[in-house]
């Protein structure tokens, strides 16, 4: 199938590149830091860049919530036994950390993946087909032994924090499961920004490293792509994962690598492993298929697109800050305070900035990517008004404080883009 390479330089001027890496980003905007006493590839999430992603932690917990998905909490290592069940460590162990002796008999590993714990979720008790598909959702922690040449800033790291579910499914279920995946990418897409590069569909290629006879492989592979049917993709020979084709939703970054943000793959091998059942309509004990998938990535490749994409100016929803309040002078300060009190209390996130003129106050705000500044002057604080500066540099007609903030609130629970709800026909 024809597929539509992506122009790395086309969107991304040289010039621009330098400016908006997420690295420097990051740095210039406090939303995360690496210190090489913490180790490369452990960044350290700081305030703004934690509050950003709890506002897209939240987000996709709801949207998974809503879509029929059970979330769970499973813990980042685990015993060897279950990573050599898992076959992990038996393809996968160069990518580990190696394993942590507490006695002789009692070794643990981080865990690469958090397939195995959903397996034993799944198998905490017995299934039926009532319970298909059943869709374990979690937000992990999970580690890479990345080699410290390749770990940069948030784009590859050793600890990952992923967006992943596992949906177990009957066989005759699997289309229709693959098929919604792909609507919950779309929609999470749209929602964050994110402008996918193309689709892959990742395929076996030659050696050792898989697992699984080549019946399965051929029938998974016809799954996924009679799920991309009317989708363009390309076909990527050696990119599948060692228990099944996948596929995998690729974007661009500002230096033009290309990396993967979203996946689903199909999985005969694990429940076999697991020994995973369901009672179906008949009485029978039969093997449900694996699905794993990720909407949007690890939160650390995420932002590091996410960073890069919007040049660190998040839409309004998950602005670090979203509203800084300006008083002109400490004449107005006590209405500033009562301002951010009310913001706060409709669930915004907000600050005051009272350190020094209006002008570079104004200037710090653009700088930090905040949405809207309420500034307010004399005459707005005696009838409790203020003048909303937006981050593009358009200034609203002062306005009663309460409009703004229903204003603010408007366009952020509409996870919209741009800094102004949609305008409301005129009777
Ligand atoms: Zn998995």
């Amino acid at each position: 199938m024809a597929f539509r390479a992506p122009v790395a330089s086309g969107s991304y001027p040289n010039q621009e590149r330098d400016m908006i890496d997420h690295r420097r980003l990051g740095r210039e905007l406090g939303l995360f830091v690496s210190d090489p006493l913490a180790g490369a590839g452990l960044p350290l999430w700081l305030p703004a860049g934690a509050a950003a992603r709890h506002a897209v932690e939240e987000y996709v917990r709801d949207l998974e919530r809503r879509a029929g998905y059970r979330h769970v909490v499973t813990p980042p290592l685990g015993k060897r036994e279950l990573f050599e069940l898992s076959g992990h460590l038996g393809h996968f162990a160069d990518d580990m950390f190696p394993p942590m002796r507490l006695s002789a008999d009692d070794e643990f590993v981080l865990r690469p993946a958090l397939c195995p714990h959903h397996a034993l979720v799944y198998r905490a008790r017995g299934r039926s087909w009532r319970d298909l598909p059943l869709r374990i959702a979690e937000l992990g922690g999970m580690y890479r032994a990345e080699r410290s040449g390749v770990l940069g800033g948030l784009a590859r790291v050793r600890a990952i924090s992923l967006n992943d579910a596992h949906n177990f499914c009957a066989l005759e279920q699997v289309g229709e499961e693959v098929a919604e995946i792909l609507r919950l990418i779309r929609e999470a897409h749209a929602a964050l920004g994110v402008r996918p590069a193309g689709f892959r569909l990742s395929l076996r290629g030659p050696g050792e490293k898989y697992v699984g006879d080549d019946a399965q492989w051929a029938r998974a592979e016809d799954l996924l792509r009679a799920a991309l049917d009317g989708v363009e993709y390309a076909e990527g020979p050696g990119e599948a994962a060692f228990y099944g084709p996948k596929i995998d939703i690729q974007v661009v970054d500002a230096a033009g690598r290309e990396s993967t943000i979203s996946t689903v793959q199909l999985d005969f091998d694990k429940p076999e492993r697991f020994d995973l059942s369901y009672t179906d309509s008949g009485g029978a004990r039969r093997r449900p298929v694996m699905v794993h998938r990720s909407l949007v990535g690890s939160m650390e490749r995420l932002f590091a697109y996410l960073i890069e994409v919007h040049q660190g100016a998040f839409p309004p929803w998950y602005a670090p800050v979203q509203l800084v309040v300006l008083p002109v002078d400490a004449g107005q300060d006590a209405a500033a305070d009562h301002l951010a009190a009310d913001a706060l209390a409709a669930g915004l996130r907000v600050e005051v900035d009272r350190a020094g003129s209006l002008g570079a106050r104004i200037r710090d705000a653009a700088r930090a990517r905040v949405p809207y500044a309420a500034v307010i002057g004399p005459r707005e604080a005696a009838d409790r008004r203020v003048s909303l500066r937006l981050r593009d540099g358009r200034n609203l007609d002062p306005m009663p404080a309460a409009d703004a903030l229903a204003l603010v609130g408007r366009v952020v629970a509409a996870r919209t883009h741009a800094l102004l709800p949609p305008a409301v026909p005129s009777a």
